[in-house]
């Protein structure tokens, strides 16, 4: 397994802006190429920061991190600062296999910041994980995003500019090195510098040798929380981190804000409106990435997903013996399908929970078994029953056959496919790495022609109204780009994911 090694950049580091990781000398573990997801959505990312002096700030942040791994499952890394300097420790692989007790063992402090990561811009390789360093004129910071940022290309280059050198692929070391050279003379003018200049999506923990730091870019587009953990801080994308390590939630990180973190508590060092006054958080945190268990925009996900399946169950009504959902992300849609449909609700699927994600490629064999790895169908239970069969949503139609295919030879009469996001069709340039438009079903087949594709007996996708209703959430105040086309900030389209790849 590719692992950078611990640094202590305030002292050891003399040139270079990021940290030479194993990869750089190890040519064949350089890029890693992974196997084809089974599942079309890729995570947007997962971050973590700690303020707590006295306390173990780098088992705090795995932890926290670990609660954050459906975020991300590529790469992790966790950074902290003792006064001194900055230590990084960072690996490809889940947080439980890349990190381990003698990785916390070398960083110690009383701040601190975790990452954990699946690419979105930038292939996917230990140089590309984060926390990512930078060194300018007079501060080393290093930090941990979570979104996509779509001007990093010209900010790039501007920087180059300015003598910085990358050695990554990813938007991310963009930001630290902004941040790291912009002409400021303390975090509020540093923030209101690069609030100005970066334009996307932005949630970022960013730690200096004694401070945390934290953003949210003015859209709101990724979430990023605060909560009180003792006599210290602790800022993380969900709820459900803070739940892990017995921190209480205070408040989320409002879009735009730039939060200071020291010994004299939190501070709102500056704040930057959206440039329309709009918001737009995004809507798929709600219906597929962040947990059931978390608390978004003042609602827990699972009742999120409850009321959308409730929808569901009013704008497609169809006669049926029972509502399952497809593990995880579509259970809690299911039960509120099933409790507003008045038909009992029941577990058809069982899913491997212990599948991670594996750098082990599948022989033909087993990639021709396919969701089978992950899904198995309950025969005894759906055996002669219509079914009204729940799912988060469909992105390129691959896996979704699978499913109807399973449920049939495990003996269901009927599949009546209910989905709770409406039909993507356009992809998103915010931190998920969904596909290309000519790679979206939703984008080249009508609903008619996708139930077809996919053998379901009748099909029905959310409304974009019925979806707003169930998050509570008015028009003004998210992203759906992905349903319609309507993008919250200019973006240049079919954008490739690669092309800040050095
Ligand atoms: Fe979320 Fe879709 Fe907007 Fe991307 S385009 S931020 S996935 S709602």
């Amino acid at each position: 397994m590719d692992k950078e090694v611990g640094h202590n950049i305030g002292r050891t580091i003399s040139t270079g802006c990021v940290a030479r990781s194993l990869a750089d000398t190890s040519p064949d573990h350089k890029t890693v190429s992974l196997p084809s997801a089974e599942r079309d959505i890729h995570e947007a990312c997962g971050v973590v920061g700690v303020y707590a002096p006295g306390a173990e700030v780098a088992r705090i942040a795995f932890f926290g991190i670990y609660a954050l791994q459906h975020r991300g499952q590529e790469s992790v890394g966790i950074a902290t600062g003792d006064g001194e300097g900055i230590y990084i420790r960072k690996a490809m692989g889940l947080v439980s296999q890349g990190l381990h007790e003698d990785d916390l063992s070398q960083l110690p402090g009383h701040v601190s910041i975790a990452h954990t990561r699946y690419s979105t811009p930038g292939s996917s390789r230990v140089a590309n994980a984060q926390p990512i360093l930078a060194k300018g004129p007079d501060i080393e910071l290093a930090i941990a995003h979570n979104g996509n940022v779509v001007n990093a290309m010209e900010l790039r280059e501007e920087l180059k500019g300015w003598g910085c050198s990358f050695d990554t692929s990813s938007d991310s070391e963009v930001i630290a090195q902004l941040l790291a050279h912009a002409p400021a003379a303390d975090w509020e003018e540093r923030a209101s510098y690069a609030m100005r200049r970066l334009e996307g999506a932005y949630s970022l923990t960013i730690t200096t040798k004694d401070e945390l730091i934290v953003m949210r870019d003015p859209l709101g587009v990724r979430p990023l929380c605060m909560g009180r953990l003792g006599n210290g801080w602790v800022v993380a994308s969900e709820t459900c981190a803070l739940d892990h390590i017995g921190a209480e939630f205070i408040r989320e990180i409002e879009p735009g804000e730039a939060v200071l973190i020291n010994a004299a508590g939190p501070q709102t060092v500056y704040r930057k409106p959206s440039s329309n006054g709009f918001q737009a958080s995004c809507i798929f945190e709600h219906i597929y990435f962040a947990r059931p268990d978390s608390v978004l925009d003042g609602s827990l996900i699972y009742q999120t997903r409850m009321a959308m399946g409730a929808e569901l169950a009013k704008e497609f009504p169809v006669e049926a013996d029972m509502v399952i959902g497809v593990p995880d992300s579509a259970i809690a849609a299911a039960v509120g399908y099933a409790q507003a449909a008045d038909i009992p609700y029941g577990e058809g699927l069982v899913k491997n929970r212990y599948v991670g994600r594996t750098f082990i490629l599948p022989d033909q064999n087993m990639r021709d078994l396919g969701v089978r790895r992950k899904l198995n169908p309950l025969p005894e239970l759906i055996k002669g029953k219509r079914l009204v069969v729940v799912d988060d949503s469909i992105v390129r139609g691959t896996t979704t056959p699978h499913v109807v295919s399973l449920l049939r030879k495990g003996g269901a009469k009927e599949v009546h496919l209910r989905i709770c996001a409406p039909p993507i069709m356009w992809p998103c340039y915010l931190g998920v790495d969904f596909a290309t438009k000519k790679e979206l079903i939703a984008a080249n087949m009508t609903v008619e022609e996708i139930r077809d594709f996919v053998k379901a007996d009748s099909l029905g996708f959310l409304s974009t109204e019925g979806l707003l209703r169930a998050s509570g959430r008015p028009r003004n105040k998210v992203c759906m780009a992905c349903f319609t086309g309507n993008y919250p900030i200019p973006v240049q389209l079919e954008m490739d994911k690669l092309a800040l790849e050095v």
